[in-house]
C-alpha cells in the first residue's frame, strides 16, 4: 500500500528520497519513511504419516477446505507464527517445519511464505473462527481443495517432498 497520510499523527507525507529505493514517502514530524511492503502471511502443510490437516473457513473460501494460514505478528519470527496458528486454529503441536518457498497475492498486497511441517502430539480441538478441521488422506487432499490454489500447489511439493506420486502414489 502506497501511504499518503501518516498513520500515527495524520499529516500529509512528503517526498523523501532513500539511496536504495528511489523517492519514500516521509512523515517529518514523526522521522519515519514508509516503504511499500507486502503484509507477510504464512501457510502450512501439517503432515501426519499419509495424513494432511484441512480446515474450513467459509470466510476465505466458500466451498473449499484449505491449510492453515495466517499473519506474521509484529514480535515474532515467521517460525513463530507457523507453531502459534497451527496451535490456534487446530490445538496440535508440530515440528521439523520446512521452508517450500514464498507466493504473492498482488489482490491482496500478501506474501505468503509456504511451508510443511511435522504433527507431533495433541487432539484436534478446532477455534471458533475455523468451521472444520480434520486429517485428510494425502491422496485425496487436493479434491477437496478446489478453490485454494496456492494450497494445492503446495500440497503437490508435500506429496514430492514426500517420494509420492501427484495421485497419492508411491
Ligand atoms: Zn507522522
Amino acid at each position: 500500500m502506497k501511504y499518503i497520510f501518516c498513520p500515527k499523527c495524520g499529516k500529509k507525507l512528503i517526498d523523501k528520497y532513500s539511496w536504495d529505493e528511489g523517492s519514500i514517502p516521509y512523515c517529518p514530524e514523526d522521522d519515519i519513511m514508509y516503504f511499500d511492503t507486502p503484509k507477510p502471511c504464512i501457510i502450512v502443510a501439517v503432515v501426519k504419516g499419509d495424513e494432511i490437516l484441512l480446515l474450513k473457513q467459509s470466510y476465505t473460501f466458500k466451498d473449499s477446505k484449505v491449510l492453515v494460514s495466517g499473519y506474521v505478528t509484529n514480535g515474532e519470527s515467521v517460525e513463530d507464527t507457523v507453531y502459534r496458528e497451527v496451535k490456534e486454529e487446530t490445538g496440535i503441536t508440530i515440528d521439523d517445519v520446512q521452508y517450500l518457498g514464498s507466493e504473492y497475492l498482488e489482490s491482496k498486497e500478501i506474501l505468503m511464505l509456504t511451508f510443511m511441517a511435522r504433527y507431533v502430539e495433541g487432539e484436534i480441538t478446532k477455534s471458533s473462527e475455523v468451521e472444520w478441521v480434520n486429517w485428510v488422506c494425502l491422496n485425496n487432499a487436493i479434491n477437496e481443495m478446489n478453490e485454494d490454489e496456492i494450497g494445492k500447489r503446495i500440497v503437490r511439493k508435500v506429496l514430492k517432498e514426500m517420494g509420492f506420486t501427484e495421485d497419492g502414489n508411491i
